[in-house]
């Protein structure tokens, strides 16, 4: 007997006993299980429950023959396997027989190479019939797969020939470019490509055809309503045929908001000052409104520290302050005093912001600025007297009370004093308007290069009357001290020749030093320095004169 691997049942149909179990030992070989039956009906209801993979028949037996129960088995399943055994009498059913399409035929008495031979090329044809019926299931399951992949993509995918017509689109392409799959069948790459762009795209054929396939290439689109989409496009050739396959993005909207950022990029680096650090204070990056201000380019700036452009001026304190709040992750807000690459100063409002990754790790620091350098001038301007640089009249009515208040909380003595030129009416009518301007500036300068310390002020508080606030720890050093502002306007030796008490330009004083404490009010104090100043007028001029009880 030939090898051949088993199938897994064999139904056997015959009414005579004889018969039926001489075949049956034989078919045992060919089956794992063997099913008899004595007649059709019997077969059938065997057939109907076990669904075994060859019926080999008798036709002619009681209740119901071969050929009726084939034609039931058929109705049930289409693809069966059946085996008529027959006797040389009962060739009238062999026509039938024929009709029914059955596997073979075989004449009693049975010749069992001829049964063994059908039965395996019935088993063969069986067998390639499942594989076949495998393969196209698992194609047609494959087929299903890429269609429902193909609909469902956003990408829009479309299969061109070598000569770049269309002949396949799915959905998303043909939404995107609003051609229906069959419009497109009858269309070109080029039909869709903007004139500009046709020798690119031939090049980049020609670069699929060489290598193989191309990654992200950017190209216009005409749609079918007219309008002109960017497409992001990969092109691969077709494994085993000669057809290309395009997967395309529209990326218009993208495009245009790269574009659109690019331009408020533009715009905010040509004018707002700005630039960022890393985490130690190094400039990473610098606007072009930055490096106009500073006057430094942008080459010159990165990798910097921010020293650069800092104003030795600026307290140390400001500095802290500002490094505190940042590494703390808060913003930092403030005016700072910076220098240019020449050297000269420029103001800024600044605020400082700490950067974070997608992480929410801190990488550096960003601050932008404003120019306020010509807001400081006019602040300044506001405070200072325009003629002698020294503080005005406004500053130190601003002033006086808070300095006031302050010297009151740390019991300190509170000292003022007013200096007048002397007959200075009498100087403008003898030198003139301007010399007398000059005048008083030399004497607002000599005043104020006079001072000893930081928080001493001078003020011009009118005409050619200088005002000095400050505090002192000794009242007899006060004395002295002002006693010197007469005697270093004199030594300035401004020739006054009109004057009648001294050949140069002198000054009269008035001085009050008090205990804070003891100091009512501004008003008052003023008043009481003015009357002292008056006095000193009257006593002759040249001269101070203060409080003798008090002071
Ligand atoms: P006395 O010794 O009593 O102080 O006499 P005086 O002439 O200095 O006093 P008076 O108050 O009579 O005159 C002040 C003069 O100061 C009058 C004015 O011409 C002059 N003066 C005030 N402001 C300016 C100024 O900005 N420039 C110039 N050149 N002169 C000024
Ligand atoms: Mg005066
Ligand atoms: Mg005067």
């Amino acid at each position: 007997m030939k090898k051949f691997k088993k199938i897994n049942s064999i139904l056997y149909v015959e009414d005579e006993k004889n018969i039926r179990e001489e075949l049956a030992e034989f078919l045992e070989n060919f089956c794992e299980t063997l099913y008899l039956a004595e007649n059709g009906l019997e077969g059938l209801s065997l057939f109907k429950e076990y669904s075994p993979d060859i019926i080999i028949s008798d036709i002619k037996m009681p209740k119901m023959n071969g050929l009726e129960m084939a034609n039931a088995i058929f109705e049930l399943d289409k693809d069966s396997h059946i085996i008529f055994t027959t006797a040389f009498n009962d060739q009238s059913f062999l026509h039938e027989a024929i009709e029914i399409h059955a596997d073979g035929y075989i004449i009693k008495p049975i010749d069992l190479d001829k049964l063994e031979s059908m039965l395996i090329k019935t088993i063969k044809i069986q067998n390639m019939r499942k594989e076949l019926d495998l393969k196209t299931k698992y194609e047609m399951k494959k087929k299903a797969e890429l269609e429902t992949i193909l609909a469902t993509t956003i990408d829009g995918i479309a299969v061109l020939d070598l000569s770049l017509n269309f002949l396949y689109a799915n959905s998303a392409y043909e939404r995107m470019i609003g051609y229906s799959l069959t419009e497109l069948k009858s269309k070109n790459v080029f039909d869709i490509t903007i004139l500009e762009q046709k020798s690119a795209i031939q090049e980049v054929i020609k670069e699929v055809l060489e290598k193989g396939y191309i990654d992200h290439f950017q190209k216009k689109c005409i749609t079918k309503n007219g309008k002109k989409i960017i497409v992001d496009m990969s092109l691969a050739i077709m494994p085993e045929n000669h057809r290309i396959l395009i997967a395309t993005k529209d990326i218009t909207k993208e495009v245009n908001s790269q574009k659109k950022i690019q331009e408020y990029l533009e715009i905010i680096d040509e004018n707002i000052i700005t630039s960022s650090t890393d985490l130690e204070g190094r400039i990473t990056y610098a606007s072009k409104a930055f490096c106009n201000i500073s006057g430094y380019s942008k080459e010159e700036l990165i990798g910097q520290k921010h020293n650069i452009i800092k104003n030795m001026d600026t307290p140390v304190e400001l500095y802290e302050e500002l490094w505190d709040a940042i590494i703390k992750n808060q913003i930092w807000t403030g005016e700072l005093k910076n220098k240019n690459k020449k050297g000269q100063s420029y103001w800024v409002y600044m605020k400082i912001y700490p950067v974070f990754n997608e992480d929410g790790m801190k990488t550096g620091y960003t601050s932008i600025r404003h120019d306020i350098t010509n807001l400081k001038k006019i602040e300044k301007m506001a405070i200072k007297d325009a003629l002698t640089n020294v503080y005005n009249r406004h500053f130190f009515n601003q002033t006086i009370g808070k300095y006031i208040q302050n010297a009151k909380r740390n019991e300190e003595l509170v000292c003022f004093a007013i200096f007048d030129i002397d007959y200075f009416k009498q100087y403008n009518d003898t030198y003139g308007h301007q010399e007398g301007d000059n005048a008083l500036i030399k004497v607002a300068n000599e005043i104020e290069n006079n001072l000893h310390r930081a928080d001493d002020y001078i003020f011009r508080l009118g005409g050619e009357e200088f005002g000095i606030l400050f505090k002192s720890n000794s009242k007899e050093y006060v004395i002295e001290y002002c006693n010197q502002f007469i005697e270093i306007i004199q030594n300035l030796k401004i020739e006054h020749s009109k004057s009648s008490i001294s050949k140069h330009l002198s000054i009269s004083a008035g001085l009050v030093c008090e205990e804070a404490s003891l100091i009512e009010n501004e008003t008052l104090l003023y008043k009481k320095v003015d009357e002292l100043l008056y006095k000193a007028k009257e006593q002759g001029r040249n001269q101070l004169v203060h409080n003798k009880k008090e002071v």
